[in-house]
């Protein structure tokens, strides 16, 4: 069981800027982010674009945002659970909160601060019969450690920046690399595009184009696909591969949080904006684009506004009947931080 004073779910620029605040008030955090690295839409939606209104940076690249705010937390050692959906949340006698993950890690907090933002972001999985008997026997939706994929046999479904991007990497790790696309054209950026098209003409990635996996074998992991063209008179060809990795986008559902007992209105968490952004379940937060109230703006400003209000009233939760009186970080005195500390 990971014990921590506040449990975070969702690792987007609101979850972590949360650390930042809870941080200044010696609450340590922990974060439990669906995809496998840390950012929300930032880093999933559109690291390379640039945002404006992010007070103090005239322009800021949504990537580069994730960067500065990791780097403004390190000092806080937040402990991170990634590529887990929180799924279930309950309450124990003593008041406290177990969140358990779709892979059965349990969390414990007296605070759950929930900054799900659009929802987790589900994958988009082929409709192939069988595939489900084989996750995480072999076929996956993300890449979480691309060295689990050492000198095996990966096949790599899709035609965007992710198949791209992932079998030009694993070209140099695993021992064969197949990428399968249902048309001619690939979506990818073109240097991407360019690459992949290199690497298949000097034979380290074997390309399937017009051509889609329809049928998976093996007795319990993994042990071959079927690869048919479109074209009926091409045929199907038998691949014996160690994993399939279809990697055909992620779309965000608010998901298990939408059975927590929370009161929803249009997809979003209902919170009592006029003090703390607490949800109808005591000890419960919703922050971020999560959450709803009259005049809400779903804004990255508006997170870590909602974030910083919030800690001071987890504080009281969490130290309750202790007096504290805010400071600011430039004056000396807040304990435990020191600007210059990396
Ligand atoms: P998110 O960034 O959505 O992060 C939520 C995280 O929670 C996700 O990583 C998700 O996987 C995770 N999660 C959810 N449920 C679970 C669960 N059950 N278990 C585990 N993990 C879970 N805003 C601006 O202020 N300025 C801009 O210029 C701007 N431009 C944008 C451009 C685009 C194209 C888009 C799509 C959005 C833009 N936004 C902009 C909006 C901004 O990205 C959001 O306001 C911001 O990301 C919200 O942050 P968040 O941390 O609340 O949620």
């Amino acid at each position: 069981m990971i014990k921590t004073d506040i449990l975070i779910i969702g690792a987007g620029p609101t979850g972590l800027f949360t650390v930042f605040e809870a941080g200044l008030l010696k609450l340590k955090c922990h974060l439990i982010d669906a995809l496998p690295q840390p950012g929300g839409q930032c880093s999933e939606l559109y690291p390379k674009k640039p945002i404006y209104d992010i007070p103090g940076f005239p322009e800021v690249l949504a990537g580069d945002l994730v960067t500065n705010l990791m780097e403004q937390i390190k000092s806080f050692e937040p402990g991170f659970t990634l590529a887990e959906r929180a799924d279930t949340l309950d309450k124990l006698e003593d008041g406290t909160f177990v969140v358990t993950t779709n892979k059965g890690t349990k969390h414990n907090a007296p605070v759950v601060v929930i900054a799900g933002g659009l929802g987790s972001f589900e994958p988009r999985k082929p409709q192939i019969d069988n595939i489900l008997n084989f996750e995480d026997k072999g076929v996956a939706y993300m890449i979480k450690d691309p060295e689990v994929y050492r000198d095996k046999k990966v096949l790599i479904a899709g035609g965007g920046d992710s198949a791209l991007d992932w079998a030009i990497f694993l070209a140099d790790v695993a021992s064969e690399v197949s990428l399968v696309h249902r048309r001619n054209e690939f979506r990818g950026a073109l240097d991407s595009v360019e690459k992949a098209a290199e690497l298949a003409k000097s034979g380290k990635i074997k390309l399937f184009t017009e051509a889609q996996v329809t049928k998976l074998y093996g007795d319990d992991n993994l042990e071959a696909v079927v690869v048919k063209y479109n074209d009926e008179e091409k045929g199907e060809s038998y691949v014996e591969v160690d994993n399939f990795i279809p990697l055909f986008g992620l779309s965000p559902k608010l998901g298990p949080i939408g059975n927590w007992g929370l009161e929803i209105e249009k997809n979003a968490i209902k919170v009592d904006n006029s003090y703390d952004y607490q949800t109808n379940i005591p000890g419960v937060y919703a922050i971020g684009d999560v959450n709803t109230y009259k005049g809400k703006l779903k804004l990255i400003l508006s997170g870590f506004h909602e974030a910083a209000v919030m800690c001071q009233s987890a504080y009281q939760i969490i130290n309750p009947g202790k007096r504290y009186v805010m400071k600011y970080t430039t004056v000396g005195g807040v304990e435990g931080f020191d600007g210059s500390k990396k």
